[in-house]
């Protein structure tokens, strides 16, 4: 272990209990402050070890008021003392240049310090490495141990890895595990080894295996060891090494940065980016440096790789490919695979189960003479050559979009689509985006003008507006500073609240004058509470093409530039020249004066769900539209059956629901289908019945209460679902076997499935795996009726 005494820095009990006491606190939804974390229990095999991992929402990490940033972390608790200590501890969080507020060049030149220690971003999974007193040797992935995931199966093979190290040096995990403990330190290596997955770049053969990246202190702050002393411990336990380069100057830093992203590759190398490691500082005033880190991916040629990665799995699938960027090439790549899998016939089932991604992809480049920068300068070409944008701001109400909306109007004859103006009962949101599409046949850029807020509002604009080589552009209203979020949050609401109450009726839904001015906070807050921010690394948001960055509180002038500035950066030919600041100054004063709403219409407050409440309040279409009946079931209980039922399950048994869980394929709320209106032939009488209750009820309220038990996980490698019991008759089920659906192995595997699993009417090779819910677990749910114009 490293020489230097000073790290070695031991736990303090105080801390850690404390830190115990915020996170545990946090998984309580309801006495959640501002983040919630969410805890699993892990055994660790072949010893009466039990440890905890906690896990927190990827979205709360960009703030500021979370009581450790690590990103990985798992606890125990010592026996002998009662006191809770760190096991194993992660990097701290860390995001992409321009990603947050603190990763923007001017914050990284005014608040960092040398040495810069720049590491490749490696391509495979993390791996942490620690040990417990007695000389157990854990190693886990992010958030699992032991063999009983997907995501714990990475950890399993990292347990090999680090063995055949061990045999190498002829040294015992015991040793390892207390050489670590000793030192109250973590290993952090990253998992390469395309012969288990295949990841977009390229690990084969001997470059297979361990590669240790850090060593961090077991402590709830981030400290972590330089590359100089990680090199050492590898060099000592076998790891294998990444390189690392070091600049002392930050305009080195940038400038050798933004040199090897014109290649995409380094040391003649394809490389996803880099990792850069330094001090920093909270801000001017902080005496205090701290272990920091921040990345710097590169966006090509990775992102084609990924993009045909993506398309090659559809293709084999039998769907159609999606794909919004480089269109010539990847129409050109998928004809190559297209005639690759015909002649190897084996090879699709290996790509399904990602191998041969990388030599399919090879085989077809060395066939056109391509390399990593010429697609680069493809996307360049591709960029200018763009001819349709759909403007897309994520804000909460009286941000301004509308005020900016409208002066890009002004400014260039744009389309502009305001949600608030379409009055269409049911299915508004396609409603919106086909008047959005619509807005493009004739004119180059429309604004989709809605708060878009949630990510699944981005889904659907992605999903329903197809127009071809159309490109999307967030306008990204940032309700984040990574410093002190709640303070943010409170200027912010401030601003907005000021604006909406001085715009009056003005509006079509908000008519502040005349509505309660609390009603009207009301309505605003929910949209605070829901807002999602822009996630460019993962679906949908890293579907936009650019992401614009604005400031909810500066005037819409201010805002206005800013969109205008980088439309005309990255889409040249779109916006030719940027308009004088007296054509903008014109703009948003026409925009003040001349906008008034076309048409009012109502959006009820009571619960913050304006949506929900929406379509309760069209009293007249409400008999027409139900899709079904259910019986909503909490999601924590549910949850919580599932993990009960799993958690005394033989190990093998989990990773289905693991795999849903890691792929976002677990639904969002869950419910037993009474009667879905599919079954109506076969049973008017009882759906007129079900129809009768729904109407007296007043639109608001529940149409009843049932008693449920969930009696039994049930699942068959597509599929997964617990078998329910209604105990109260009044609720009669038309389904066979009443159900909750927890979720499907993908998009095209439809919810119902469930059913026809339950009732054994699916021809299978398998049989269903099934494990009963210890006890059963019993609820009382609402009975409510669903309306068919509701989007999944
Ligand atoms: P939206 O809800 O995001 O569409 O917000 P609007 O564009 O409708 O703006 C809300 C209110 O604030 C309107 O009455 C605007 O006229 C006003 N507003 C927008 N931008 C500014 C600004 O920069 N300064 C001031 N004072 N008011 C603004
Ligand atoms: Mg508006």
């Amino acid at each position: 272990m490293s020489a230097d005494i000073t790290l070695n820095k031991q736990q303090l009990p105080k801390e850690i209990n404390t830190l115990l006491h915020e996170l545990n606190t946090a998984t309580d939804k309801k006495q959640a402050k501002g983040f919630s974390c969410k805890k699993s229990s892990f055994s660790i095999d072949g010893t009466d070890h039990s440890v905890d991992s906690w896990k927190f929402a990827e979205q709360d990490f960009k703030k500021r008021d979370l009581p450790t940033f690590a990103r990985g972390l798992f606890t125990w608790r010592d026996k002998t003392s009662g006191n809770y200590r760190i096991a194993v501890r992660g990097y701290d969080k860390f995001f992409n240049i321009n990603e947050v507020p603190r990763t923007k060049w001017d914050w990284i030149e005014q608040n960092t310090k040398a040495p810069y220690e720049l590491t490749v971003k490696e391509n495979g999974c993390i791996i942490f490495i620690s040990g417990l007193p007695d000389g157990t040797l854990m190693v886990c992935s992010k958030h699992s141990i032991g063999s009983r995931s997907e995501e714990a199966s990475h950890a399993v093979v990292g347990e090999r890895w680090v063995d055949k190290q061990l045999a190498q040096i002829g040294r015992t995990r015991k040793d390892l595990a207390l050489t670590l403990f000793n030192a109250n330190a973590t290993a952090v290596a990253e998992l390469c080894d395309d012969s288990f997955e295949e990841h977009i770049l390229e690990y084969e053969g001997d470059r297979a295996g361990l590669y240790l990246h850090g060593i961090n202190l077991n402590l709830k702050d981030f400290a972590t060891y330089s590359m100089e002393e990680v090199h050492k411990f590898a060099d000592e336990w076998a790891f294998r090494k990444i390189d690392y380069l070091m600049k002392e100057k930050v305009a080195d830093l940038r400038k050798f940065l933004e040199e090897a992203a014109e290649t995409g590759s380094w040391d003649g190398k394809d490389v996803e980016g880099f990792v850069i490691r330094c001090k920093a500082r909270n801000g001017p005033n902080d005496p205090d440096w701290h272990d920091w880190f921040f990345k710097f991916k590169f966006e090509e040629p990775y992102l084609l790789y990924r993009q045909w990665r993506e398309c090659t799995k559809a293709l084999i699938a039998g769907r159609q490919p999606k794909y919004r960027t480089h269109k010539g090439i990847t129409e050109d790549y998928l004809k190559f695979a297209a005639g690759y899998f015909t002649q190897n016939k084996s090879a699709s089932a290996a790509y399904q189960r990602n191998h041969g991604i990388i030599k399919l992809r090879n085989a077809f480049l060395e066939q056109r003479g391509l390399t990593g920068a010429d697609i680069i300068k493809d996307a360049e070409a591709e960029a200018g050559s763009i001819t349709k944008l759909i403007l897309v701001p994520i804000a909460t109400i009286g941000c301004g979009k509308t005020t900016v909306a409208h002066a890009l109007t002004k400014l260039f004859n744009w389309g502009h689509q305001q949600n608030d103006n379409i009055t269409t009962r049911g299915k508004k949101p396609l409603a919106f985006a086909t008047a959005c599409a619509m807005s493009l046949v004739n004119l180059p850029v429309v604004i989709a003008d809605r708060n878009n807020h949630q990510k699944r509002e981005r889904q659907q604009l992605f999903d329903d507006i197809s127009v071809q080589d159309a490109r999307f552009v967030a306008l990204h209203y940032v309700h984040y500073d990574g410093i002190d979020d709640r303070a943010l949050r409170n200027r912010i609401r401030q601003a907005t609240r000021e604006r909406v109450f001085a715009r009056g009726d003005n509006h079509q839904t908000i008519q502040a004058a005349s509505k309660g001015r609390a009603e009207i906070e009301g309505i605003m807050e929910g949209f605070m509470n829901r807002f999602q921010p822009v996630d460019v690394e993962s679906r949908p948001d890293s579907l936009f093409d650019l992401v614009i960055d604005l400031d909810p509180i500066k005037d819409s002038r201010e805002n206005l530039e800013t969109v205008v500035r980088q439309l005309h950066q990255k889409y040249p030919q779109l916006v030719k020249e940027m308009p004088t600041a007296e054509a903008m100054d014109a703009a948003i004063k026409a925009s003040f004066e001349e906008y008034k709403p076309a048409v009012k219409h109502e959006i009820k407050s009571s619960n913050n769900q304006p949506k929900k409440e929406q379509k309760k309040s069209e009293q007249s279409a409400k008999k027409i539209d139900i899709e079904y009946f259910s019986i909503s079931a909490p999601r924590q209980i549910v949850i919580d059956a599932i993990d009960k039922a799993l958690s005394a399950a033989p190990e093998e048994k989990r990773s289905f629901y693991y795999q849903l869980m890691n792929t976002k394929r677990v639904q969002p709320e869950f419910h037993i289908t009474l009667f879905h209106r599919s079954a109506k032939p076969q049973y008017p009488q009882l759906w007129e019945k079900y129809e009768k209750l729904y109407s007296e009820k007043k639109a608001e309220d529940p149409m009843g209460k049932a008693k449920v038990v969930l009696q039994q996980l049930v699942w068959d490698g597509r599929v997964m679902a617990i078998v329910a019991k209604i105990l109260s008759p009044e609720w009669e089920c038309t389904n066979e076997v009443p159900h909750i659906t927890i979720g499907t192995v993908d998009r095209n595997v439809k919810p119902k499935e469930a059913n026809d699993m339950l009732t054994g009417k699916l021809k299978k090779e398998h049989e269903n795996e099934q494990i009963a819910i210890p006890g059963g677990i019993e609820f009382v749910g609402t009975v409510k009726a669903v309306k068919h114009s509701r989007r999944p």
